[in-house]
């Protein structure tokens, strides 16, 4: 299993300068070579070759050092590495729909990767051209353990050096059976951040909204401040300060729920996200939820829930984003087609159920879960089935369906 982490660097006074030249030269060499592509891509655009690879950039590069010699100065692995950022860059354009590649530029887009030859000895990380090693402070005892390293990526924000260090970790931990009893539910939401199956939830860290304000006032300074100018400088690493605080706080957030859940429960149902269609059913609302799912980043926490079930030999079961977990009735089966994004209550017209929203949804999302790895058996008839996977699942005449511990207390 591939996993990365985060170490803050110290380099000295020599180093620092070393480091932005790699910088530079990974900026130059990207920003050069995505020109020639483009280029060669406008002249060629009948030929039957009709655009630059991998390997063609790599023929060019060692000419390109040759006319500017001081791209010796740095290693060499990483410009390569830069060319591969850019054919991916290319490839996810050509096949995945994704924007043209941009420019890489200076101040926002520092860094450079070294997939080879790292090692890492009491505090200090060693990599071509570094041969005395940079000093860094975290994860100490973890990385000294590490066989093997992938690659790391070192990058410059808010004017400090971090190193992201990518390796691969073998123990993992073997998984536990599936079982309803130590199952959950979780439905990820905007007004809380996620609500459990069994009626616990966690609120919603509204980190942007402390850090907004903030984030407002240097915006609005650096509109006023001169192009270039010193003090505009000063004001961009502010605010880029406020903004690691942001991503730091958030990571630390879901990094604590997410270990949580991962060690509480055996088996953790989470729904797919398709943020996109909820955004284009509430077009009213869409500029307020697109903030907030920024915000509260649901696919970070996903991302890090699984890898943390990994880890903890948990299974993680996703069920369908066209699944109608909010407007099923967990208790009786109905669906409620006139649920609006606003109703905070789910009352139900059929069997009357009044009970929070999210808190239902996260009980059917359990009940979808289990069903869909045959852990709990439907209860329906062939005709319902038929007609949908849902519908009879929850026949009204049966009331039992309400797990113990439930509920309507909630509200
Ligand atoms: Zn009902």
């Amino acid at each position: 299993m591939l996993v990365a982490t985060k170490v803050k660097l110290y380099p000295n006074q020599a180093q620092k300068v070393l480091l932005e030249k790699h910088f530079g030269s990974n900026r130059f060499v990207y920003n050069y070579f995505l020109a020639k592509r483009d280029e060669y891509y406008i002249k060629h655009k009948n030929a039957k070759k009709l655009s630059l690879s991998y390997l063609d950039t790599q023929q060019m590069l060692i000419r390109l050092k040759q006319e500017y010699p001081w791209l010796y100065e740095v290693n060499s692995q990483s410009l390569q590495m830069s060319l591969r950022f850019l054919d991916n860059a290319f490839k996810n354009f050509f096949h995945k729909n994704t924007d043209h590649p941009k420019f890489r530029k200076k101040g926002k887009h520092d860094y450079f990767a070294v997939p080879q030859h790292v090692k890492i000895k009491y505090n200090r990380i060693y990599f071509p051209k570094f041969s005395e090693g940079i000093y860094f402070k975290g994860s100490e005892n973890k990385l000294n353990e590490i066989k093997s390293i992938n690659q790391i990526v070192i990058k410059k924000e808010a004017g400090y050096y971090f190193c992201s260090i990518q390796y691969e970790v073998e123990a993992k931990a073997p998984k536990q059976k599936l079982m309803s009893e130590s199952s959950v539910g979780i439905d990820l939401g905007i007004e809380k951040f996620a609500t459990l199956s069994n009626g616990l939830s966690i609120e919603n860290p509204r980190f942007l909204f402390k850090l907004e304000k903030r984030i407002k006032r240097l915006q609005k300074q650096l509109s006023k401040k001169i192009k270039g100018s010193n003090n505009r400088l000063k004001t961009i690493l502010k605010l880029q300060k406020v903004y690691m605080k942001l991503r730091n706080e958030r990571k630390d957030f879901q990094d604590k729920v997410s270990t949580a859940i991962a060690k509480q429960y055996d088996t953790i149902i989470i729904e797919s996200l398709n943020i996109q269609r909820m955004q284009q059913n509430h077009i009213a609302h869409i500029a307020h939820i697109a903030k907030e799912i920024t915000d509260t980043s649901f696919y970070t926490f996903k991302e890090r829930l699984k890898w943390k079930a990994e880890k903890y030999g948990k299974n993680i079961i996703e069920i369908g984003k066209f699944e109608p977990s909010s407007k099923l009735c967990s208790r009786c089966g109905n669906i409620k087609h006139n649920l609006r994004l606003s109703d905070r209550i789910y009352c139900c017209d059929v069997c009357g159920l009044v009970t929070d929203r999210d808190y239902n949804a996260a009980k059917n999302i359990r009940k979808i879960g289990l069903i869909k790895v045959g852990l709990v058996q439907p209860e329906f008839t062939p005709v319902e089935t038929a007609t949908s996977s849902l519908q009879g699942l929850y026949p009204y005449k049966q009331m039992s369906v309400v797990e113990a511990g439930s509920s309507e207390a909630l509200v």
